[in-house]
């Protein structure tokens, strides 16, 4: 038998908490970038229970790690042991990729890039002006709506099954919304119940529907987020579902077979992987290698359900 020579001294390491972890496909991403780009690195998952996250950051230092990504629950907990936190991290309140510089911890988010640059590759288009209506009020709303308004969206609408949580959302981006464009856009955020699609034309009248809700999601593949007879989008409507798995799901066959643009969270895992890769290493990665990437990627997607 050949020795296995994949693990050296000298592998850089560089891993995942979050609790739980063992359905995470973030290995797989990084270990193949790794492969593909010929860098000595190892990437591992770490469970880590919420007691114990203080310890594990500072392990994580004291093992020299290169960088770390943070996942659920720990995304908002880890932003106050960050000795530097980026302005999209603060504004979307947490940070799921972690580099260690100098002993000094540099946390950043880049779902919310993940999130964009999926939406424009796909859509051809990106939010400026447009009319967007988020599903859901969670932490992936809040990712969502943040990128959406920095890049001048001209209205957002949250609509979520707990109103409460749809208000508290919609005042974090009010604030937000008011401190980067002063008074001239004041009711640019608003908020409803779910069941408001049913009846005003809140839907009919966005340019995009963004579904972060977790309604559709494997194994509840049936459900969707707004009751399919509501769901009657028109041809120039982009709808986006955040949900991968399954990669199509209720809301999205609706939309296709409406002649939408019907756009998976695929991409979005994929491309927030390779942008949290990119900060660990300095490197950017071409689109050729992006490609080779995000095929062998797909496949681990069969290791789901
Ligand atoms: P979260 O903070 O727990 O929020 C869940 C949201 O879904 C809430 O708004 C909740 O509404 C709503 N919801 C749950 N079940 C529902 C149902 N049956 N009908 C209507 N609304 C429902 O979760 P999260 O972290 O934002 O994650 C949300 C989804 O995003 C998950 O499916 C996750 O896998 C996906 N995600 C994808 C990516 C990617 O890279 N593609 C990245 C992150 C997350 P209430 O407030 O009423 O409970």
């Amino acid at each position: 038998m050949p020795v296995d020579r994949r693990v050296r001294g000298s592998t850089g390491l560089l891993g995942v908490i979050g609790n739980p972890i063992a359905h995470t496909l973030s290995p797989q991403l990084h270990n193949t970038l790794s492969t593909l780009l010929g860098n000595d690195h190892i990437y591992i998952p770490m469970r880590v229970m919420p007691e114990e996250l203080v310890d594990a950051v500072k392990g994580l230092k004291a093992l020299n790690f290169i960088g770390f990504n943070v996942t659920i629950p720990h995304k908002s907990a880890v932003m106050e042991l960050m000795d530097e936190v980026s302005l999209e991290a603060k504004l979307i309140g947490a940070v799921n990729t972690v580099r260690i510089d100098n002993d000094r911890l540099i946390g950043d988010n880049t779902d919310s890039e993940g999130f964009a640059a999926s939406f424009k590759e796909k859509a051809g288009t990106g939010f400026k002006g447009k009319s967007v209506v988020v599903l859901g009020a969670g932490g992936t709303a809040r990712t969502v709506s943040v990128k959406v308004i920095l890049e001048e969206a001209q209205s957002v609408t949250i609509l979520n099954r707990t109103i409460s949580r749809a208000q508290g959302l919609v005042a974090i981006l009010k604030g937000i919304a008011g401190g980067l464009m002063s008074a001239t856009h004041p009711d640019r955020v608003g908020w409803g119940g779910l069941e408001s699609a049913k009846t005003a034309g809140i839907l009919r009248e966005a340019d995009i529907i963004i579904n972060t809700t977790s309604a559709g999601m494997y194994p509840d593949i049936g459900d969707c987020p707004i009751p399919p007879e509501y769901c009657m989008f028109t041809r120039n409507q982009i709808i986006y579902d955040v949900i991968y798995n399954p990669k199509e799901t209720m809301l999205l066959k609706l939309a296709r077979n409406s002649g939408c643009v019907a756009i998976n969270g695929l991409g979005m895992l994929f491309l927030q992987g390779v942008r949290a890769y990119e900060i660990w290493t300095g490197v950017k990665i071409d689109s050729g290698m992006l490609i080779n990437a995000f095929k062998a990627f797909s496949l681990a997607l069969n290791d789901l359900q």
